[in-house]
C-alpha cells in the first residue's frame, strides 16, 4: 500500500462500501434480529422495556451506533456486548451469496479503484459478513469500529471517514466514492467533500423500476446495489452483458 502525499500516492478511486444492509439486502431481516439482541441487552442491564427501547433509539439517533451511546455513558465492556449481538446472529443460515453483487465488485476496475469496506461493525462481524457472501477476497481492507478503543468513533462521525482514509492511504476525498444503506452516513461523506456519496434504499424485488426520489444531500440513490455500475460508470471494466 502506498500511504503519503505527493508522488508516492495511489492515484486510483477508493470505492468505501458500506456492508449491513448493502451487501446483503435489508429483507434479510438480520437489522430486526441486531434489534432484538441490543434490546435485551439494554434489559439485561436493569432498564425497563420502555427506557431500553427509548435508549436504544436515542442512542442509534444520536449516534449512529447504539454502542456508541452505550460506551459514553455506561460502563460497558464492548466486546462483551459485540458476542452477545451481532456474534450470537445466525448469519449462516440467513445470509446467501450473491452472484450479482459479487460480479458488480469484480468488474471495478483495479487499474481505476481500490475497493475497501467501511463499516460501523466491529471486525469479527465485518470478515464473517464478507466470507458467508463470498466477496472477502475482493476487498482490498475492511475499515471497521475498533470496539476495543473506549473511545472508538463511527459513522456519521468526521473522525471516522478520516481515519478511513488515512488507513487506505488516501489524502484526496474527492477520490473517495461512497455507498451506505444509512442517509446519516452518506449525507456525512458528502459533507465531508467525499466524490460521490450515494444511499441505497432497497427497493423490494418485483417492484418496477421507478425515478428515484431526490434527497438533499447526497450524490444519488439506488434501489439495488447493481445500479452503481451507472452511477460509477468510469470505474467499472466494459463487459459484453
Ligand atoms: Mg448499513
Amino acid at each position: 500500500m502506498s500511504i503519503g502525499n505527493g508522488t508516492g500516492e495511489d492515484q486510483r478511486y477508493v470505492v468505501w462500501l458500506d456492508i449491513d444492509n448493502t451487501l446483503y439486502p435489508r429483507s434479510t431481516r438480520i437489522a430486526d434480529l441486531m434489534s432484538q439482541r441490543i434490546h435485551a441487552y439494554f434489559l439485561s442491564m436493569g432498564f425497563t422495556e420502555e427506557d431500553a427501547n427509548s435508549l436504544h433509539f436515542k442512542y442509534y439517533s444520536q449516534y449512529g451506533l447504539a454502542l456508541r451511546g452505550l460506551m459514553k455513558h455506561h460502563e460497558i465492556d464492548a466486546q462483551d456486548f459485540d458476542r452477545k449481538c451481532d456474534g450470537s446472529l445466525p448469519l449462516e443460515t440467513i445470509l446467501k451469496p450473491d452472484p450479482k453483487v459479487r460480479k458488480m465488485i469484480q468488474d471495478i476496475d483495479r487499474c481505476k479503484a481500490r475497493v475497501w469496506a467501511l463499516t460501523n461493525a466491529y471486525s469479527t462481524h465485518a470478515n464473517r459478513v464478507l466470507n458467508i457472501l463470498q466477496l472477502d477476497d475482493l476487498v482490498e481492507g475492511v475499515f471497521f469500529c475498533d470496539y476495543a478503543d473506549p473511545n472508538f468513533s463511527c459513522k456519521p462521525e468526521r473522525d471516522f471517514y478520516d481515519e478511513a482514509m488515512r488507513v487506505a492511504g488516501v489524502t484526496d476525498a474527492s477520490k473517495c466514492l461512497f455507498v451506505d444503506d444509512n442517509l446519516n452516513n452518506v449525507k456525512a461523506a458528502k459533507a465531508l467533500g467525499w466524490g460521490s456519496s450515494v444511499l441505497y434504499s432497497e427497493r423490494e424485488e418485483g417492484n418496477a423500476m421507478k425515478e428515484h426520489p431526490h434527497v438533499e444531500g447526497v450524490d444519488a440513490v439506488i434501489g439495488r446495489l447493481e445500479e452503481l455500475r451507472l452511477v460509477w460508470k468510469d470505474i467499472f471494466v466494459e463487459t459484453s452483458s
